[in-house]
């Protein structure tokens, strides 16, 4: 095979990738829908996003040249606010995955009780390819091309994978340029001199570090000396391992997109998280390293996937040795791997309900910046885990006494609220 030929089997691939996250979105929305007892029209309203916006933005790059990147944001519903979601830079985005990156948004924000839909954007690009000044113009390029439909009152972008405080600073900077007034609420996960809010680098890690504690006292199981195994190092990852420890539980296996660590006495998390580079990536530092599929299948006590989609499936959900599967990434385990690991006993806590803590700080920072008055690390921290709890709890009750799934659950509270909405404005 030749290495265009190769690259092209992967783009379709990836596709096919996206399609299959994208149906089973919708399939798993029309199931609650039903259960809710709404009307079809609420599944034809909400089985794709309102708006879908595809941008070519051109970028002069370090060389001289001009490359041409396209880009994408998707609003799924703006019933309840504004929407709401990340921009992400990755090779393989496409149009599927923001459009069901942007419906798990308006669930994630139904099911902590936000005043928002769910929106997401993405560049087609490799960050760790460019340069610095390359992503900037990139950066300011998007905000331009899409600027017509964001806003801190229409929908407010934040970081994702590949994307930080520094990129949000830029594209701050252009929306505020292009207004022509002081902008902070266009955007969250801001650097803190720019009105970004104390806690949120780790949010989404203490959102999932709380769905962690949640379902270890529903299953019974102590954090202290639990056996958990993370896959992904990066901002979700590396921080959740680094709060589990210390939390007194044993991090045996970390991972990252080379391989992964184990170590059955437990990993050194401090060093590692010296070690790693900016792009979540310290295994490479390492001659003995399991592949990412061997340290899924280990045995532990907490399974964290917080890395990328469909780690867990139909061939590998069988061999799943933990008790509680807590997903920090989006989409990491697909529908047919949700009913077998919910058939063996093990309590998985959905990505919308587990990764929920990023959007929440999200929502605290555009709330400080509207009022101009900032709240201390503590106060975040308090104000994110009772939303966090509280979340859980309701998810586990519909659990129960729905008798479905945590996942179908978590959609069923997540869709409650948009669904009201749209039926209050007489949209159905
Ligand atoms: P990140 O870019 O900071 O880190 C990604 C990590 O995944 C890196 O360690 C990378 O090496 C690893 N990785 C990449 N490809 C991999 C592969 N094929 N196998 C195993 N590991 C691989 O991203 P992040 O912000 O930590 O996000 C991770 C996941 O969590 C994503 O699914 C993201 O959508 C989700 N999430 C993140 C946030 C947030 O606030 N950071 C919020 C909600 C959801």
């Amino acid at each position: 095979m030749t290495v265009t030929s190769k690259a092209n089997q992967i783009e379709k691939e990836q596709q096919e990738e996206s399609l299959n996250l994208f149906l089973s979105t919708q399939s798993i929305i029309k199931e609650a829908v039903e259960r809710l007892g709404y009307p079809e029209e609420m599944y034809e309203l909400l089985k794709e996003p309102l708006r879908l916006l595809q941008v070519r933005i051109p970028v002069r790059m370090d060389d001289g040249s001009t490359k041409i990147f396209t880009g994408y944001r998707a609003q799924h519903n703006d019933a309840v606010g504004p929407t709401k979601g990340g921009i992400r830079f990755h090779p393989e985005v496409d149009e599927e995955e923001v459009k069901a990156l942007s419906m798990w948004m308006s669930l994630k924000c139904g099911i902590v009780d936000l005043p928002y839909g769910g929106g997401k954007g993405g560049i087609i690009c490799d960050p760790r390819k460019m340069s610095f000044y390359e992503l900037e113009r990139l950066s300011r390029g998007y905000v331009r091309a899409i600027s017509q439909i964001v806003g801190p009152t229409k929908d407010i972008p934040a970081p994702d994978v590949y994307t930080n405080p520094q990129i949000m600073a830029w594209m701050m900077d252009e929306y505020s340029r292009i207004q022509e007034f002081d902008s902070p609420g266009f955007i969250t996960g801001k650097p803190l001199v720019l009105g970004g809010s104390q806690g949120r680098e780790t949010a989404t890690a203490k959102g999932v570090t709380i769905c962690i504690e949640e379902a270890a006292k529903a299953k019974g199981i102590a954090i202290k000396g639990a056996r958990v195994i993370v896959q992904g190092f990066g901002n979700a990852g590396s921080y959740l391992a680094k709060f589990m420890k210390e939390a007194g539980a044993n991090v045996i296996g970390i991972s990252d997109a080379n391989g992964a660590l184990y170590n059955p006495d437990g990993l050194d998390i401090d060093y590692l998280l010296e070690r790693r580079d900016s792009f979540g990536t310290v295994t490479n530092l390492f001659k003995d390293v399991l592949t990412n599929k061997e340290i899924l299948e280990k045995e532990c006590d907490i399974l964290v996937p917080a890395a990328i989609s469909n780690q867990i499936t139909a061939q590998n959900a069988h061999r799943i040795q933990a008790k509680i599967v807590v997903e920090a990434a989006n989409g990491p385990t697909t529908l047919e791997a949700t009913k077998i690991l919910t058939e063996r006993g093990v309590l998985l806590v959905p990505d919308v309900l587990a990764s929920a803590g990023g959007v929440t700080v999200s929502y605290f920072e555009w709330v400080q910046n509207n009022q101009g008055y900032y709240w201390t690390e503590e106060e975040v921290e308090d104000k994110l885990r009772l939303k966090i709890v509280d979340s859980f709890q309701k998810v586990l009750e519909t659990a129960i006494q729905r008798k479905v799934d945590m996942r179908l659950a978590a959609y069923m509270v997540g869709m409650r609220k948009m669904a009201e909405a749209s039926r209050f404005r007489g949209w159905v």
